[in-house]
């Protein structure tokens, strides 16, 4: 079936679905293949759960129902279907890479815009070649303005991802040390994110730049660019609040507060209001909605434990972000006494050693009481402080936070996904 032939029956259905556990009524199935599983054999259970029409790509499973639509490849079928609705809607599309803080900026950028246009921005972190198209499918004729969160770990993938969203803006949040195993290097990061600047080029279309970061600078002489920092080129001039408890911007005699942490999140609350600015948002409304925006995941979380402030940063790191992290904590301003518990980055080759050595030789000349290690690149590392510990398991490190008597601390929590150490959040009660 033709794409346009299979957009009007997506149009009678509610919406897009790949999973049977979560079918929606009248929506339209698609059985993607996974690495364990065919949803080709659950087409029949997603009819059963109420799904108007079933996509599947296998002609055992097609039954001779006008319910089953038979494709070639379902995956390609998606994707070329999400292209199709996105240009049908008409409606502007904003896409959103980089290394570190996309889903944190979608979300300040999504709370801004939705201010003024019915938005509708990427689930959570479906940032991936299903994720994208879905989001695109999620959006309908009351759709005003898309906000669509691009991943990638190897090249080429925001250049395909580009032709199934064809983007009109776009942000990069920054170029860091992330999926080095797919990259290569920093450069290899840099040519793969600024794949969505060469989609943009056309007339038609807008790059937001960051001129504090030397890659965005470079890319000024682009046709249409509006920009954001420090530098007083920017359309949108800047002064980050930076040290203090929350992340903050000062911009036309006005106070941004958020309630996030880290200095970073400075630059994405300016990405926000940069691109508020740019779509007219009014002013207080930008403000409101800055203010209003907290994250309800594991990333920079700030918790009040008795005396005692933990920074729950645990949801991934990367050289990157753990240098944020702690350039940010070190930069606190607090009489409080400051414990790092860190944890591995994984995902970078044949770089770990030097990375995970960089991270404890910066941190180690920080201004901290106590570095807590854990993780087998973590220990590897040369430490040569009396204030450093590496630890051999979680259970250790957990053994240890439930035998000391922790007050008047800060605490900064941060390691990969897979490290999951927000764990080590029951051992640090309020008080002992
Ligand atoms: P993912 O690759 O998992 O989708 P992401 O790019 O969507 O990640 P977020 O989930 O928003 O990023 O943030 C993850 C972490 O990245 C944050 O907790 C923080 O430590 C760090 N971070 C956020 N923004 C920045 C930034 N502008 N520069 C550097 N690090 C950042
Ligand atoms: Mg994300």
């Amino acid at each position: 079936m033709n794409t346009a032939r299979l957009h009007q029956r997506f149009l009678l259905c509610s919406g897009a679905n790949t999973d049977t556990r979560k079918i929606k009524q009248g929506s339209m199935y698609f059985a993607l293949k996974g690495e364990n599983f065919d949803g080709n054999l659950f087409a029949a259970d997603a009819l059963a759960a109420g799904a108007r029409y079933v996509v599947v790509d296998d002609k055992l499973v097609a039954e001779s129902s006008e319910q089953y639509i038979l494709v070639k490849n379902v995956l390609e079928s998606l994707q070329k279907l999400a292209l199709f609705h996105r240009n049908y809607l008409g409606i502007p599309i904003l896409a959103i890479t980089g290394s570190n803080g996309k889903t944190t900026t979608k979300e300040l950028i999504n709370a801004v815009l939705s201010r003024k246009f019915k938005t509708i921005a990427t689930h959570g972190n479906l940032n991936n070649h299903i994720g994208v198209p879905l989001t695109l499918l999620s959006m309908d004729q009351q759709t005003e303005f898309g906000i669509v969160e691009m991943g990638a770990n190897h090249p080429l993938e925001i250049a395909f991802l580009c032709t199934i969203a064809n983007p009109d803006y776009g942000y990069i949040t920054n170029f860091g040390k992330a999926h080095l195993e797919g990259f290569g290097s920093l450069e290899g990061v840099v040519k793969a994110k600024t794949e969505l600047y060469h989609y943009l080029q056309e007339e038609t279309k807008l790059i937001f730049l960051n001129l504090d970061d030397e890659v965005q600078q470079k890319h000024r002489n682009y046709k249409h660019t509006f920009a954001f920092g420090e530098n007083p080129e920017s359309e949108v001039q800047v002064k980050y609040l930076d040290g203090e408890k929350y992340a903050g911007v000062h911009y036309n005699q006005t106070d941004f507060i958020s309630k996030l942490t880290g200095n970073y999140n400075g630059r994405n609350m300016a990405a926000a209001l940069c691109i508020g600015l740019y779509f007219k948002v009014p002013f207080d409304e930008i403000e409101k909605a800055i203010a209003a925006y907290s994250p309800d995941n594991n990333r920079s979380e700030m918790i009040e434990a008795g005396s005692n402030t933990i920074i729950l940063d645990a949801y991934n790191a990367n050289p990157t972000s753990m240098q944020a992290a702690l350039q940010n904590f070190t930069s606190l301003k607090t009489d409080k006494q400051k414990i790092a518990i860190l944890g591995d980055m994984f995902e970078l080759g044949s770089s770990a050693p030097v990375e995970h050595q960089t991270i404890i030789t910066d941190a180690e000349n920080g201004n901290l009481t106590e570095i807590y290690l854990l993780g087998d690149n973590f220990n590897l590392t040369e430490t040569s402080s009396s204030f450093t510990f590496k630890f051999k398991s979680m259970e250790a490190l957990k053994n240890h936070l439930e035998e000391t008597n922790f007050n008047n601390c800060y605490f900064l929590i941060k390691g990969s996904r897979g490290m999951a150490l927000e764990r080590v959040l029951e051992n640090i009660p309020a008080e002992k």
